[in-house]
């Protein structure tokens, strides 16, 4: 689980880690071919944590609205870039890391070509090279569509389903339940056997983010399906495919039928209800329609026999859509989805209309990022650990990797101490929980291994190919490891990555060197505010551990109840209050934040901010902290963890997120604080702010 996330950009780094790259995602202003190689770096980062005084409205209360005291100036004052679907004090150092991802590949473009440095760059400029894209039109896809064009029966069509497959989706890591494909698959450590990686399938193909925008009745979900319609109709026509109104007509009344089967994501969170192993031959009887032993020819997997199936229903539900929707629709469908998936690397006439829809209809995006930066994207996305190994050995310096080791030891001491403090837990489960603690790996900055792109094949005039041969080795490299001994210590993040991640199954966490950096971290801010901000992520990453699906995973990752009825019972009591608080949160007039949908992730911000906060007072071993700028030390540390949420966001953005993510809204992600009896003795809260919550309903969980 991470601590943030983004999805329509393309990149896709989803989940479960922090929060800020949703807004971070989708562009920039920096100007094309900006970045002098040497720049002092520090120059342009934002501020580290600290007391941002200038953010603040000392107008309003802090009982009142705690994240508009702490924010209120920044966001009066702040205008959200052209290019980009919200903004966050951290913008300027995700600008700064495009800049210097693309300062690495300039210098490798130095290295011979065929040296496999040389890839870097290959790709770089396959994605810059416009002239070569337009000339070529569509040819680069037409093998693909003739493909589709041939398909004969539902024996071929199971088949070429089959052959979409791609390790597209993560389940419990990254987090991020999208594909377009009909199924996504997961490869990861088998929640019945953790020492081996299985195949776990995934429900899928939907273009747009969720099922909600296929069945939501609400009047902006029903303008949105509108433009949909638009959208599909205009792209088969640009392919030049005739009657493109009724086939847009077509794909779509098949999406929402998809979407009709799909669980909520709501409902994805529970790990018991997704351990659901399937043997090859089950599919035929449990899953009928879909010809699966065709298909799984068709995906490479023919060799494979064991499945974890995460959405029965849906993979049920889907598989009769293959037997009773006619196969012309299907094959309408298969050409506009790869039209589709592909749109960002074709003419520029598809390009602008497939940013005309997922960039300004689905986030409120006025303009299209600049083309340089959307390279680096595709960079970080297919060749992520070549580009983080020389990022890694420049930017992370070893002083920042000391003093944030030390601070996870802190807080690794902090949850310790919590746990054996629990009032309310027996013996024998606070030996598990402690356990997990004991076992669990944290990396800081960058991992102990590196991917290998060997597979991979680049070259530079050739950016379809380069795309889709990147998803398939990528594909390849999972499938041919399935059944094989795991590396609990491999990372799921590069380093360049701003954001964080608690991976349950390995019992492991991740902190990418990209967010061990201002706002988030500085080696010489003040201590209350390091804790306060990058703190509070560690504090999160770690609580993840013991969150409502993290709990699920004993000390080895095992799939297992280790906890007595009772704990349990109380455990999920103190869960349900959190529910029924973020229930009550209403960004928009027609949309409420999901209590349950986010519940992960607020459990885990809870546990952070508390577990932070002990971690701190403890590393001042009794010497009083400095007050700075007239706050006291507990205000300090409030304020930055405030502060660290800041954000704000397009309407349209805003509302796929409350929708699609499991992740709350920075604004209600800071008001964890009403949680914490610090909180009212810093600043005075008292009954009849509006912030208040009487002790007996404040959730205390770790
Ligand atoms: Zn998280």
């Amino acid at each position: 689980m991470n601590t943030t996330r983004n999805r329509l950009f393309l990149l896709c780094f989803l989940a479960c880690a922090l929060i800020l790259f949703p807004l971070l995602a989708g562009g920039a202003t920096v100007p094309n071919n900006a970045a002098p190689p040497n720049e002092d770096p520090k120059a342009i980062l934002p501020p580290g944590p600290a007391v941002n005084v200038a953010y603040m409205d000392r107008s309003v209360r802090p009982g009142d609205d705690f994240y508009d005291y702490a924010n209120g100036n920044w966001i009066k004052n702040t205008e959200i870039p052209a290019d980009r679907p919200g903004t966050a004090p951290a913008l300027p150092l995700a600008d700064e890391m495009d800049k210097r991802v693309k300062d690495i590949i300039l210098e490798v473009a130095k290295s011979p070509a065929g040296d496999e440095a040389h890839k870097i760059s290959d790709l770089y400029n396959s994605f810059m090279d416009e002239a070569g894209i337009e000339s070529k039109g569509l040819t680069p896809l037409q093998p693909h569509l003739d493909a589709v064009k041939a398909i004969n029966n539902k024996k071929e069509l199971a088949h070429a389903l089959g052959e979409t497959l791609r390790t597209d989706v993560d389940a419990l890591n990254n987090t991020n339940f999208h594909t377009g494909n009909l199924v996504g698959l997961w490869v990861a450590p088998d929640f019945n056997d953790v020492d081996h990686y299985t195949a776990y399938l995934l429900q899928g193909g939907l273009q747009m983010p969720d099922r909600e925008y296929y069945i939501s009745n609400t009047d902006t979900m029903k303008e949105i399906r509108a433009k949909y319609q638009a959208h599909v109709a205009t792209m088969l026509k640009l392919a030049g495919f005739d009657d493109s109104n009724a086939r847009a007509t077509r794909i779509i009344a098949l999406e929402h039928a998809i979407a009709e089967k799909h669980i909520s994501l709501a409902d994805n969170d529970d790990v018991h209800k997704a351990n659901n192993p399937w043997n090859a031959s089950d599919f035929a009887t449990k899953a009928p329609g879909l010809d699966w032993a065709e298909y799984f020819r068709g995906a490479g997997l023919s060799k494979w026999t064991r499945f974890i199936v995460w959405q029965p229903t849906a993979i049920t539900g889907e598989s009769a859509l293959v037997a009773s929707t006619p196969l012309e629709t299907w094959k309408d469908y298969l050409a506009f989805h790869l039209i589709d998936s592909y749109g960002r690397a074709l003419p520029k006439a598809f390009a602008d209309e497939s940013f005309a829809f997922y960039g300004k209809v689905l986030a409120g995006v006025p303009q299209q990022r600049d083309r340089w930066k959307r390279a680096v994207g595709v960079v970080n996305n297919l060749l992520g650990d070549d580009v983080g190994k020389l990022y890694a050995k420049r930017y992370f310096p070893p002083e920042s990797k000391a003093q944030v080791e030390a601070m996870v030891t802190n807080l690794k001491a902090a949850f310790r101490k919590r746990i054996e403090a629990l009032q309310w837990m027996n013996p024998s489960t606070k030996a598990e929980a402690l356990a997990k603690l004991d076992t669990l790996y944290v990396g800081v900055g960058f991992g102990e291994s590196w991917h290998q792109y060997s597979n991979y094949e680049v070259k530079a005039d050739d950016l379809f190919g380069n795309l889709w041969r990147g998803s398939l080795s990528e594909y390849q490299r999972q499938v041919a490891r399935l059944g094989s001994s795991i590396d609990r210590k491999e990372w799921s993040m590069t380093p360049q990555t701003i954001n964080a991640v608690n991976l349950p199954l390995q019992n492991a966490l991740n902190f990418p060197a990209g967010i061990l950096q201002p706002p988030f971290f500085d080696p010489k801010a003040p201590a209350a505010a390091n804790y306060g901000s990058i703190g509070a992520v560690i504090g999160h990453e770690i609580s993840h551990t013991f969150d409502n699906l993290g709990s699920a995973f004993d000390s080895e990752g095992r799939v297992r109840n280790w906890w007595t009825r009772e704990d349990f019972a109380h455990f999920e009591a103190a869960t349900a209050k959190l529910v029924a608080q973020y229930d009550t949160y209403k960004p928009f007039a027609d949309l409420a934040l999901n209590g349950k949908q986010t519940l992960a992730e607020n459990i885990a911000d809870l546990g952070g901010l508390a577990a932070s906060y002990d971690a701190w007072k403890a590393s001042l071993a009794g010497q009083p902290a400095l007050a700075e700028e007239g706050f006291t030390d507990d205000q300090q540390f409030f304020i930055a963890f405030a502060q660290s949420w800041a954000e704000k966001e397009r309407d349209a953005a805003l509302r796929e997120q409350v929708l699609t993510d499991g992740h709350s809204p920075g604004k209600y992600r800071a008001l964890e604080v009403r949680n914490l009896d610090a909180w009212y003795a810093a600043f005075d809260v008292q009954p009849g702010e509006k912030l208040y919550l009487a002790p007996a309903e404040r959730v205390r969980i770790w």
